[in-house]
């Protein structure tokens, strides 16, 4: 026997048992954003390498070492996209979209990362995204956030996450801020955990955000970053705490979050939950001004988030928040040859007349029994069925599968009736 083919690690296929609880997610996230004004954008999921390593900076994770980087059949190195801001940023500017305009757009889709897959982690997952272009002011940073919220809210796991918020400062600041912190770490570098050396030359940023005890505990009194913010984006970030006041957006300040990608400056923010174990930032996002310059545009500022789709589905399982509309509402059973022929009529003028009705007709025949259990596997609320004396009388039988409720014998107006509330369920 041939041996069967699996599926690459870390790609998951999505089974149609699952697909509701996605597709109830994804409705509500279409939602929001529309809500906020916000309109999508697709972009493909393969783009040239170049994008990537110029705007998440050489010497991230991602780029150093979890990017699908491979050449295509001309000797041109491609990248399956490990996120969706650059590409985001790339159509943009490509298409005229970004400069001296407002922008307010989101996207949805798989990305791509080498990584060691486990729970919430794996090499191809789902981002929902959304960016802000053309608007520097802390509005537009509360606005992105308000939006998030409102998803956590309407998805019932308000209290379920946790916004923790940080500035960078601006560019300059950061780079201040880069060279004291990294004079203060030389002195401990010997104590310092293996990747943490290793970023001390590259990235010390993100050392900050390293996990080995010893070296938080170095990081303890090391200079902290808010003593380098420069006065604009002080005021900045206290004007985006203001609005979330407002908001009713509760918040910690975390001057250790800083985000592995380069491009960030001012703002940024993590929504993270405890639900999820070691993968527990569901959201995170921030301000970008300067990455709509960095790749080729005219400078724009802009703001944005990205969450994990995989996490958030996680979460809401755990929280028992997902209850799907249900796959089948009405099984059609017809009993014998002339039955079945009319069947195919009675389908489609009911599709005709309740088009939200999930409506699965019974194929190939066979006794009463047969085919009630089918309709009884099928998930349907209720079976219709049609035999010589519904054929002779004109008249239709429903049979409620769920409940006592008795079965019933009915004209066509009624029975329209009698099926409208299934399409609710
Ligand atoms: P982490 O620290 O968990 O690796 P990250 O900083 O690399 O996250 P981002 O690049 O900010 O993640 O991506 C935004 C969100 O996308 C994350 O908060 C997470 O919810 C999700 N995400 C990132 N990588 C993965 C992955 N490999 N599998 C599933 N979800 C992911
Ligand atoms: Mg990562």
């Amino acid at each position: 026997m041939a041996t069967t083919i699996q599926a690459i690690r870390g790609m998951n296929d999505l089974l149609p048992d699952q697909s509701p609880a996605w597709q109830q997610v994804e409705q509500v996230l279409r939602q929001v954003a529309a809500g906020y004004g916000y309109r999508e954008v697709r972009t493909p999921v393969l783009e040239s390498t170049q994008l990537f390593k110029r705007s998440i900076g050489e010497v991230t994770d991602i780029v150093e070492k979890e990017m699908y980087t491979f050449d295509d059949r001309n000797g041109e190195s491609v990248t399956l996209r490990p996120e969706g801001t650059a590409s985001c940023v790339r159509a943009g500017n490509q298409h005229g979209l970004l400069y001296n305009q407002i922008q307010r757009l989101w996207y949805m889709g798989p990305m791509f990362r080498y990584e060691r897959p486990q729970k919430g982690r794996y090499r191809q997952f789902h981002q929902f995204g959304i960016e802000a272009f053309g608007m520097d002011s802390a509005d537009a940073d509360a606005e992105v956030i308000l939006l998030s919220a409102r998803l956590w809210k309407l998805l019932g796991i308000a209290d379920d996450v946790e916004l923790q918020l940080n500035s960078l400062g601006s560019n300059e600041a950061r780079q201040r801020y880069k060279a004291a912190l990294t004079e203060y770490l030389l002195d401990y570098k010997a104590q310092l955990d293996e990747d943490s050396q290793r970023r001390l030359g590259s990235n010390p940023l993100r050392i900050l955000d390293s996990k080995n005890e010893q070296t938080q505990k170095i990081l303890e009194n090391a200079p902290s970053l808010s003593d380098y913010w420069d006065d604009e984006s002080s005021a900045h970030f206290n004007q985006l705490c203001q609005r979330l006041d407002a908001a009713g957006i509760r918040y910690t300040v975390n001057q250790r979050l800083v985000r592995g990608l380069d491009y960030y400056n001012r703002t940024v923010f993590e929504w993270v939950t405890t639900a999820l174990g070691a993968q527990g930032t569901v959201c995170a996002g921030g301000r970008y001004d300067g990455l709509v310059e960095q790749l080729g545009g005219k400078a724009t500022p802009a703001v944005g988030f990205a969450m994990g789709l995989e996490r958030l589905v996680l979460l809401l399982q755990e929280r028992e928040k997902l209850a799907p509309r249900r796959d089948v509402d009405l099984y059609l059973m017809p009993m014998g040859e002339a039955a079945e022929l009319r069947a195919v009529t009675v389908a489609e003028e009911l599709r005709d007349n309740l088009p939200e009705l999930r409506l699965v007709v019974h194929c190939g025949g066979g006794s009463m029994k047969k085919q009630m259990k089918k309709a009884d596997k099928s998930g349907a609320e209720m079976a219709l069925i049609i035999g010589e004396e519904e054929l002779a009388e004109q008249r239709y039988t429903v049979k409620p599968l769920r409940n006592q409720d008795p079965q019933q014998r009915l004209d066509w107006q009624a029975l329209l009736e009698r099926l409208q509330p299934l399409t609710r369920g």
